[in-house]
């Protein structure tokens, strides 16, 4: 932990600088870029029922879209107004009113036709429902039935066969840690967040090399680096504030180096709303844009690496940080051995780098003095995305880039949420302040004064699998508590995931609006729970956001749900339930006495015991983590690891499939067309010589197939790397194969090789089953 604390947001330069403009020609006209004002203009109009209120919630509650962070309009980074359209979308949620009774009660039929966006514009959910096998509409049902229901059955399984997740919407660090408590109280370790799907090998790969589970420096530190590394993040898009603080970081000469599969036309370019220059004139972020294949990223570090250690045989000095690698790290003369063995052809085959490229980068940070990596689900979804972020902090800790001002390795976080879930124990391997070990379980069994079941608990890919075992199994998932989350959207196969939530006995939704899980059947009933947003919730609630920031979000006047519950209350009062007589364990009268709480279970968050009132915020661990080199490992050093490159199947013929997000935040959609490159959700990215070689015709309807699924789409010529193409999020995960996960940190994988053919000549041939013996041909090829 640092001693260095954070010294509080700076100013950016008052007077312009023209050499960082797109084009003198104002407000991007003629150019695709995000509409801001008429976004903001259309959630106006949205919110105009509830204006005031909307208006107090983002000027004093924190905000629950991205975890760039922000308490109110200000954050800890740059003086100055913070806010985005992503947190104006979202912001309806929290002011819409109840779904009319009409509507809520209507046919299920019905109700299923409409897709998660309409779902969600139908209003807040006002009271708990149920809905058993057969019948036609939800029933409402008062709280004591639906808890003891939930409760009744609960007690009557085995807790391996219970299962909780929770998703990053809002929810705060006080509702995880009590979910996280009452799991074990109710004798389950199957608890998981939504940080399995977005960031769980970032916290697993930065724990073996650095010791550490979370951002190692702040966003103050890509203000003034030598060069701020972008590795499959469009940051751009989805913390789209952090766009202004790339503005500040290039006005102080930071170099912008972006490494992703697609030519992210965001993060090339940008029109930063809040800062007026660049809202006039837009502002260059990029200074080079690396290619690299899906995939390749391991073996492009590979070449970076080789490079600094033949630069150093040259050269000693020239390229890798002496007295940081000998005085803070180990397994330097292994990672150098390995890296020697790699054959340049391999590298530059695997990483669609060409060597003198690599070059150009390994120098550019042999040159720099500082430096700052940020990735995101670009590094992590695939399986092997602990590798991935390893390999990261083998180049951050090679040029003694940990530790130090300017310099630190970042896993932007995409939800408000997420990086609290787990530092509060919401997570099958991790106890509040530490691991699932017998230390720690110890630790925390003293503070609870229960014991806490020492079996590993699933992650929730697996839980969702355990739903298809048979009735006797002693993990057979029969109940499935959810806060929200949408599997059906969210994890890959989305026929395989439905048949598995269909399959539990009773599925417990907490939610504030439905999603079509909250829909489907299960073998026994479904119960709907309504829970408050964070701004509700009686004592506030507090979140933490990629840097560490722990903010106070405080409860905020105005119009409130029916039956709407604090989330961290309702995990309480089931728990009461189904454990009367040991009740007192887990009880708490407010939100303070859990902050109390946690402040004693994580000692790195102590100090959340005394945030109150609106603004109240501290960071945990300091302005870096590993300060000065010492890591929080057994030895104080970090561990420099052999990476070998990962096996990536893509046969002849075939591409390789990545997916990206566009006007959406996380799964939830917000507009039919990207902003920043003006695709369809179901447009296809490919780049024009591999479309031109299918003889695909831009705009032309195809199919994209393998042997997990078939995607219907168009063709849209774009910058992807040849032999790379995307397509969006969640609609490609028809394309995922089911039940594959990343070996250390369970993420699913969320990339594939496919074939692409005109849509023509897919049906043509469908006919006279073209397409099964091209499956079977695929199958061959694959396995
Ligand atoms: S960038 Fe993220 S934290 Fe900031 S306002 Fe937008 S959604 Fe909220």
């Amino acid at each position: 932990m640092g001693k260095t604390k954070h010294q509080g947001p700076v100013r950016l330069p008052k007077s312009p600088d023209p050499k960082h403009w797109v084009s003198w020609v104002p407000f991007g006209i003629g150019k695709v870029k995000p509409k801001h004002i008429r976004d903001t203009a259309k959630v106006v109009w949205e919110n105009k029922d509830s204006l005031p209120y909307a208006t107090r919630i983002l000027t004093q509650g924190v905000c629950d879209g991205c975890a760039l962070g922000v308490g109110g309009l200000k954050d800890q980074t740059l003086t100055g107004p913070h806010v985005c359209t992503t947190r104006l979308n979202v912001l309806r949620l929290n002011t819409m009113p109840a779904i009319k009774k009409e509507i809520l009660f209507q046919d299920i039929d019905d109700l299923r036709k409409m897709d998660s966006s309409e779902l969600r514009n139908l209003g807040r959910i006002p009271y708990p429902l149920s809905r058993e096998p057969g019948d036609k509409k939800f029933k409402r049902i008062s709280w004591d039935e639906a808890l003891d229901r939930a409760a009744k059955k609960i007690k009557s399984i085995d807790p391996r066969q219970l299962a909780f997740f929770l998703t990053a919407r809002g929810i705060t660090n006080e509702s995880y840690y009590a979910a996280g408590k009452v799991a074990r109280f109710l004798g389950t370790n199957n608890i998981d967040n939504a940080s399995r799907i977005c960031h769980s090998p970032s916290k697993t790969a930065l724990k073996r090399s650095l010791g550490i589970g979370a951002s190692s420096c702040s966003y103050m530190d890509w203000i003034g680096t030598d060069v701020l590394i972008f590795w499959g993040s469009v940051a751009a898009n989805n913390q789209p504030v952090s766009t202004k603080y790339m503005y500040a970081a290039k006005r102080k000469g930071t170099k912008i180096i972006v490494i992703n599969p697609y030519y992210e036309p965001s993060m090339d370019k940008y029109w930063i709303p809040s800062v007026p220059e660049s809202a006039l004139f837009g502002t260059k972020l990029a200074d080079d844009v690396y290619q690299v294949n899906i995939g390749g990223d391991i073996a492009f570090m590979n070449g970076i690496m080789k490079h600094w250690f033949e630069m150093e045989k040259k050269q000693p000095g020239s390229a890798i940080d002496r007295d940081f690698i000998n005085s803070h790290t180990r397994g330097f003369t292994e990672l150098k051995k390995h890296v020697a063995d790699q054959d340049w052809s391999v590298l530059e085959k695997s990483s669609g780098i060409t060597k003198e490229r690599m070059y150009e980068f390994a120098k550019l940070l042999a040159r720099s003095k500082s430096g700052v990596f940020v990735w995101s689900m670009g590094l992590t979804q695939h399986r092997f995305g602990t590798d991935n972020i390893s390999q990261v902090a083998n180049l951050a800790m090679l040029r003694g880039f940990i530790g130090r001002e300017k310099c630190g390795v970042m896993p932007i976080r995409g939800h408000s949420g997420v990086q609290g879930s787990g530092e509060m124990g919401a997570d099958p391997f991790v106890l509040p302040g530490g691991e699932f070990d017998n230390e720690n379980r110890k630790r925390i069994e003293e503070i609870w004064k229960f014991k806490i079941p020492d079996w590993q608990g699933d992650i929730i890919g697996v839980s969702l699998e355990n739903a298809l075992l048979p009735d006797d199994h002693e993990r057979k998932l029969k109940v499935l508590y959810t806060s929200g989350g949408n599997f059906l959207e969210t994890m890959p196969d989305p026929g395989f995931v439905k048949q598995c939530l269909e399959n539990t006995d009773v599925r417990i939704h907490q939610d504030i609006i439905l999603n079509t899980s909250t829909l489907l059947d299960a073998k026994e009933q479904v119960i709907v729970l309504p829970a408050m947003t964070r701004y509700e919730q009686p004592g506030g609630g507090t979140s933490t956001s990629t840097e560490r920031m722990v903010y106070f979000s405080p409860e905020i006047k105005g119009p409130r749900i029916e039956e709407a519950r604090a989330e961290w209350e309702i995990y309480i009062e089931l728990a009461k339930r189904v454990k009367p007589h040991k009740a007192e364990l887990v009880d708490y009268n407010s939100a303070e006495e859990i902050r109390e709480e946690i402040a004693k279970a994580n000692p790195n968050y102590e100090g959340i015991q005394h945030l109150k009132k609106k603004g109240d915020v501290f960071q945990w661990g300091g302005a870096w983590l590993c300060e000065g080199g010492i890591c929080p490992t057994e030895d104080g050093r970090g561990i420099l690891l052999p990476i070998s490159l990962p096996e990536v199947r893509k046969p002849e013929g075939h591409f390789y499939l990545t997916t990206r997000r566009g006007k959406q935040f996380n799964s939830m959609i917000y507009g039919k067309q990207d902003p920043n490159n003006n695709a369809d959700r179901f447009d296809v990215l490919i780049h024009r010589a591999d479309a031109k070689e299918l003889g695909i015709a831009e705009g032309e309807a195809i199919v994209v197939y393998n042997r997990y699924g078939v995607f219907h789409g168009r063709a849209k010529y774009d910058r992807t790397r040849r032999g790379n193409i995307a397509v969006y999020w969640p609609e490609g995960n028809v394309l995922m194969e089911k039940k594959v996960y990343e070996r250390y940190a369970g993420m699913p994988e969320y990339n594939t090789a496919v074939i692409v053919e005109k849509a023509e000549t897919y049906h043509a041939h469908k006919d006279t089953k073209y397409v099964e013996r091209r499956v079977e041909e695929l199958e061959t090829e694959i396995s």
